[in-house]
């Protein structure tokens, strides 16, 4: 069994540091716990060794104390080398060159690597590398001037060059140790000491010298009670007394230091330090397995992390992606739609323009065949009127009367879609007049007496006398509004009644608001026609030889009626009847009542005898417009041209001039021009076909005076004569 005691070195190089660290007072309580481990070491009481040291071993832990902690594991494998248990002795300088390493304290390394150099050299019998470690120690403490390592160190290669039968070797250490021997201060060592050069005397059979030092080493070793020093002093020197012949003597320290060696390696003991080392192993196991747990559960944590901020990006990612493919659908719809949108406002811009284009053909269609149509009706209704006028015994002439009719028709007919056609474009503005309700409902009943008699019917005018006697409005539109609602009743009511009632629904200051109802005990209207009834065109159950109307006269009546800013309403019940409702608002505001009568200035009593020029080149009209004048007994003097009209108004005077306006040669405008320009002033009468609103603008700038439209009431045009002479004369 080699020399053990150069592990206490060790032990002493660390107590040792305890009184040269002031640190901490944790750091200090965990160096002293390795000192106490330290001394139960020397004392091999490895339990308690083992059991303080592990207790440093955690506080270092704790502390993250590398110094500490190599301290610790170094106490730990000399514990282990002490139980023979190399490996892990072996295990645990490792561990403690590594922290010592971190915490730079290369006076420690160098004893940990001088500790390795004993298992090598003591345990393995490497000397190679017991050499290696030894001398790596050496290098160290020379590095940083340490004596007293590398005093250690040498004593270690000392006892190894010896044990390897390389005396000269060994004794060269030694001589170093020798001369450094001041720097031995602990009492082991110095022993350790006398051990070797005993052992060097010895081989250089200096014998006295050689006993004094194997002697000094066992009186240290016995003064201080180390066992395991004083075990290996009385085996080494027993090995001298045998060779020196003493047999007797040697015999006696060799049971000597058998018997220690017993006590030292009681199995009980093992035992025991096997158990705290098992713990101690165990600690370091669930250490590096809560380190192990700690890094797993760090890189899980990471991984989960990792996993989240992934899962994130790709949600992220599809939800970009599928904005992204929204965005594109919605901007290929959009075109699409764009597209298509862009199309169709093409084509709507050019079906406008058509509808446009049509809608003034229509316009223009209209009014040339009014124009076209009344020029001819005018002269049928008054060449029928003239017939029987001058021809009494054709009054009851069926023929007669038929021709009456359907040229009255055609005329209501032309008329009807003029009418139509100006509201449509606007063309009609509501005029204030002066009017009387019971007038007006008079009137219409009156001209419609006729249809009355002819269906049997009873008219029936109830008139709210609470309605004032005059009101402002537009008397003419209401009395259109009227004759098509009463004429409508007639018509569709036989052996019935027709009740035509006004009412003074509300009064706001001075605003009437007249409710008029038209009601008839007729043949009533299906309830799935009254919508229908209203639109153009439309007639429910006509039959074909009935001329009665186009199916424009509900359709006038809503029209006018909402000029009248006003609605319809009708309620009807098949066999039963029917009855129209609509309300007007009229002005009853008197001073305007007066401001319009005073405006008129009618002298309808004259009976002046007048001379009228007729420029008209259409030889039917020149006869009923000559057959007016006359019966009013006018003078008349007709001209088939504008030119030959210039010619009579040079030779002759007049009083007045009615003028046709479409003619050959030279229009009626350009005729009137003329004779303004040769200072004629006498009033000029447009009679035209035209629609009055197209007309008179340029009529009046050509110098005329009024505008009447073909075919119309005799006393119109006896009326307007008469204003405009009185009115020259003036
Ligand atoms: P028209 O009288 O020229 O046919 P209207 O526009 O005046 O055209 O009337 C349209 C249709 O409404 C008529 O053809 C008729 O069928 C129905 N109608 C109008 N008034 C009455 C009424 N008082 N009684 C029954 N039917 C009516």
């Amino acid at each position: 069994m080699p020399p053990k005691n150069l592990l206490l070195f060790i032990f002493v190089l660390t107590s040792y540091a305890l009184f040269s660290q002031e640190d901490r007072i944790t750091k200090k309580e965990v160096l002293q716990l390795l000192n106490s481990s330290d001394s139960c070491l020397y004392k091999s009481d490895y339990k308690n060794s083992l059991t303080f040291s592990r207790k440093a071993l955690n506080f270092a832990l704790q502390l993250n104390d590398n110094d500490l902690i190599a301290r610790s594991y170094n106490t730990i494998a000399g514990n282990y080398e002490e139980i023979v248990e190399i490996d892990k002795a072996l295990e645990y300088y490792d561990k403690s060159v590594y922290h010592f390493e971190k915490a730079f304290n290369d006076t420690l390394k160098a004893a940990v690597y001088n500790n390795i150099g004993n298992i090598y050299f003591y345990r393995k019998k490497d000397f190679e590398k017991g050499i290696q470690f030894y001398t790596k120690s050496v290098e160290i403490s020379e590095k940083i001037n340490n004596i007293y390592s590398i005093v250690l160190s040498k004593l270690n290669l000392t006892s190894l060059y010896f044990e390897n039968n390389q005396y000269n070797q060994g004794i060269i250490h030694l001589d170093y140790v020798e001369k450094h021997q001041s720097y031995i201060r602990i009492i082991y060592v110095k022993s350790y000491f006398h051990i070797l050069l005993g052992k060097k005397f010895q081989h250089l059979k200096q014998y006295e010298k050689a006993e004094l030092n194997f002697k000094e080493a066992i009186n240290i070793g016995e003064k201080n009670n180390s066992k395991i020093y004083l075990s290996d002093s009385y085996h080494d020197y027993s090995k001298f007394l045998f060779a020196i012949g003493k047999h007797q003597e040697a015999y006696t320290f060799l049971e000597k230091h058998q018997f220690l060696k017993n006590e030292i390696f009681d199995l009980e003991k093992i035992k025991n330090v096997k158990i705290i080392g098992m713990d101690i192993a165990l600690d370091e196991s669930k250490r590096e397995l809560s380190a192990i747990n700690k890094e797993k559960n760090l890189q899980s944590e990471n991984l989960k992390k990792t996993k989240i901020i992934v899962s994130l990006i790709l949600v992220f990612l599809m939800l970009m992606l599928f904005l992204l493919y929204i965005l594109y659908r919605n901007n290929i719809f959009r075109k699409k739609i764009n597209d298509f949108l862009e199309d169709k406002n093409e084509e709507l811009k050019i079906a406008k323009e058509k509808a446009e284009e049509a809608s003034k053909l229509k316009t223009q269609f209209i009014s040339t065949i009014s124009h076209e149509l009344r020029t001819p009706l005018y002269g049928v209704v008054g060449i029928t009127n003239m017939l029987s006028d001058e021809h009494k015994e054709l009054a009851d002439s069926p023929h007669l009367n038929s021709l009456k009719f359907s040229a009255r028709y055609l005329l209501s007919l032309v008329n009807d879609l003029l009418q139509i056609n100006k509201i449509e474009e606007n063309k009609v503005v509501l005029e204030n007049l002066t009017m009387n309700i019971y007038d007006e409902i008079n009137m219409v009943s009156n001209s419609l007496s006729f249809i009355a008699n002819r269906n049997k019917n009873k008219v029936v005018t109830i008139i709210d006398e609470s309605i004032p006697d005059y009101l402002v409005g537009d008397k003419l539109r209401l009395s259109q509004i009227l004759m098509n609602l009463v004429s409508n009743a007639l018509k569709f009511t036989q052996n019935g009644e027709v009740i035509i009632k006004a009412n003074l629904e509300k009064r706001d200051n001075t605003i009437c608001f007249v409710k008029f109802e038209i009601e008839d005990t007729g043949v009533g209207i299906a309830e799935k026609d009254l919508s229908k009834i209203f639109d153009k065109f439309v007639q429910i159950d006509r039959k074909e030889d009935d001329y009665q109307g186009a199916g424009l006269g509900l359709s006038i009546v809503k029209k006018l009626v909402n000029l009248f800013k006003s609605e319809i309403f009708v309620e009807s019940e098949e066999g039963r009847g029917t009855k129209f409702t609509f309300t007007i608002a009229f002005d009853a505001d008197m001073s305007k009542v007066n401001e319009i009568i005073n405006d008129i200035k009618v002298d309808l009593s004259s009976d002046m005898v007048y001379k009228v020029l007729v420029v008209e080149d259409n030889k039917i009209n020149q006869m009923v417009t000559r057959k007016i004048m006359e019966r009013n007994n006018f003078k008349t003097v007709i001209v088939d041209d504008g030119y030959a009209a210039m010619e009579a108004l040079s030779k002759e005077q007049f009083d007045v001039i009615l003028m046709d306006i479409n003619m050959p040669l030279i229009n009626g405008f350009d005729t009137t021009r003329l004779i303004r320009k040769k200072g004629i002033t006498i009033p000029i009468i447009a009679l035209t076909a035209f629609a009055k609103d197209e007309i008179s603008e340029e009529a009046i700038s050509a110098g005329m005076n009024d505008v009447l439209i073909k075919p119309f009431e005799p006393s119109k045009l006896i009326y307007s004569i008469e204003t405009l002479v009185k009115r020259k004369m003036d």
